[in-house]
């Protein structure tokens, strides 16, 4: 079974598209969508649109994020930066009430008998911690049954594994070890921030047991002209550019 896995598309059209079309060519067994498809970009009413259509026609599995909860009044965006904060004003603002109920009803977490999936942490997936190092994978291994977790939030592709003790590392193709237990964030489609600005996605191949982050390519300038034409803060175009 191949699952295709993406995450924090943040209303970046171009990004998403360019990963669909990746994709597809994939031929994926399951599509799943780990959260943010709004926030920060110029397309938020598009890429929901986008993401609801995969829904509906492929099964594509989707769950919440943070920056979907805030744009549609269910979790405060009090605590955001004032980028993220302006953002997600301007996202309310455009946004239908029907996409705002899409994006209310979205659950927390997916699982099924290989992987589990959660925007931001096992613990407490709604207070939308983050797992940046080895402490808070730590505890986090403990909240979840499966034997491999993905997550988005940070932006930042890495791997946590646990076999005897916990460790990480970042690279693209990862052979599970039959022995260990991970934790795997895969990057985000539409606002990476690992020094790369093309847009990443997962591959979990079960037969296989390999999964491997992927990265495309899109029309970033076109991007970057929609933002700053949205009157959003010219930095949110400026940082596609440099991945960060
Ligand atoms: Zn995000």
């Amino acid at each position: 079974m191949k699952y295709v896995l993406f995450s924090d598309i943040h209303a970046n059209l171009e990004a998403l598209d360019s990963v669909l079309a990746a994709a597809e060519k994939e031929k994926p067994d399951q599509l799943v969508c780990l959260g943010d498809i709004v926030g920060y970009g110029a397309d938020p009413a598009e890429c929901i649109a986008r993401i609801r259509d995969l829904q509906e026609t492929k099964g594509c599995k989707v769950i919440a994020g943070n920056h979907d909860y805030a744009a549609c009044g269910k979790s405060s965006y009090r605590g955001y930066n004032h980028l993220a904060r302006e953002a997600i004003k301007w996202t309310m603002s455009v946004l239908s009430p029907a996409d705002k109920k899409f994006l209310s009803k979205l659950p927390l977490t997916f699982s099924d008998q290989n992987i589990f999936g959660v925007h931001s942490s096992p613990i407490e997936p709604e207070q939308w911690h983050y797992i940046l190092d080895i402490d808070d994978a730590y505890l986090n291994f403990q909240a979840f049954e499966a034997r491999l977790c993905f997550i988005g939030h940070s932006h930042r592709p890495v791997i946590f594994y646990r076999n005897g003790h916990i460790d990480w590392e970042i690279k693209d193709t990862l052979s599970l070890d039959p022995a260990s237990r991970y934790i795997i964030n895969i990057g985000s489609v539409g606002q990476p921030r690992d020094g790369n600005p093309a847009a990443a996605y997962a591959l979990f191949d079960t037969g296989r047991q390999v999964v491997e982050i992927k990265r495309v390519e899109y029309d970033l300038a076109a991007a970057q002209s929609k933002i700053r034409a949205a009157g959003l803060p010219d930095v949110l175009a400026e940082r596609l550019a440099f991945g960060k």
